[in-house]
């Protein structure tokens, strides 16, 4: 009770004082959001260094530090339509995780908006692209994930690319940054419907060349998932299977930039802040600027 014998809602008051975490830019309400950013914190079947349920909010601290204008488009973020959902919970089944990612990214994906998914593992793109029929895929990752089970699990994040060719079929899934295969993977016969372009030959070829490639290939909506991994343990080291010889952070950026405007659903995985130095979720958080400045850049350049 408060003074004068007069109920006080203190609770409406306390919540006034305090912020739920989420993306800085997210200021949107979801009926008129183009993007739609949640968390996803589970890393139930990560084999190596586990931790990457912290990241979601490990990236949005980082994000924190980012300007709302990208300069480098020359777009305000204050004038996109962002919201940030928070989290799912921490769930510990696959299966229950996956399906509940199914469910979320099908009311996104039906009323027409992006979802942008912050893992957590890599094994959680399977229930989005579950939603999805008749599109092209991204990725990026320094293993193929081809295999057809990990630790008696179909669903472990080293299975997501051969589950994804199952769902979208041949021809219809370029992997940028490969570097780390089994024999198992690299003999079973469906490796040669997914175009692996080897870390090594995106330095020898250069990125630009392979984007042509990608663009003489893909004519569709376009899904792009970023595992972290893909990246050069240098600019990206707080990851949950790390390995050397990858891919630059520009690298991903012109990839991103060159097919923002045909992405239709985006998410960034595997990040572990627990061996993290800070530069991987900032990298994560600025792809994230990158992808709505670059799309939003795209798509203004068209009115004209
Ligand atoms: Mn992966
Ligand atoms: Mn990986």
């Amino acid at each position: 009770m408060g003074s004068n014998g007069k109920k006080k809602d203190n609770a409406a008051e306390l919540n006034e004082h305090f912020n739920h975490l989420k993306i800085a830019d997210a200021t949107s309400d979801y009926a008129t959001a183009d993007y739609v950013i949640f968390g996803v914190p589970f890393d139930n079947t990560s084999s190596y260094r586990k931790g990457s349920r912290l990241a979601p909010n490990s990236i949005r601290v980082a994000y924190d530090n980012l300007e709302s204008y990208e300069v480098n488009y020359g777009i305000d973020f204050g004038d996109c339509h962002i919201i940030d959902q928070g989290d799912l919970p921490a769930y510990e089944d696959v299966n229950y995780t996956l399906s509940e990612v199914e469910d979320v990214t099908r009311l996104i994906f039906n009323d027409k908006k992006i979802p942008v998914m912050l893992g957590g593992e890599h094994s959680i793109t399977v229930g989005a692209i579950r939603n999805l029929k008749d599109i092209d895929m991204i990725i990026i990752d320094a293993h193929s994930d081809f295999r057809d089970s990990y630790f008696e699990n179909k669903f472990n994040h080293a299975c997501v690319t051969r589950r994804a060719l199952e769902m979208l079929g041949p021809d219809r899934i370029i992997s940028i940054g490969t570097r780390s295969t089994s024999k198992e993977e690299i003999e079973y016969e469906g490796y040669k419907k997914v175009r692996f372009v080897s870390a090594n030959e995106v330095r020898s070829k250069g990125i630009k060349n392979i984007i042509n490639e990608i663009k003489s290939r893909f004519d569709k909506n376009i899904y792009f998932s970023i595992d972290m991994d893909g990246i050069d343990p240098a600019y990206a080291p707080g990851v949950g299977t790390p390995e050397p010889y990858g891919l630059s952070a520009n690298d991903v950026r012109e990839t991103i930039n060159a097919f923002a405007d045909k992405i239709i659903g985006f998410d960034i995985v595997e990040i572990t802040p627990l061996y993290d130095n800070g530069n991987t979720s900032m990298l994560a958080a600025k792809f994230i600027q990158d992808f709505i400045a670059s799309r939003e850049n795209i798509l203004k350049s068209r009115e004209k």
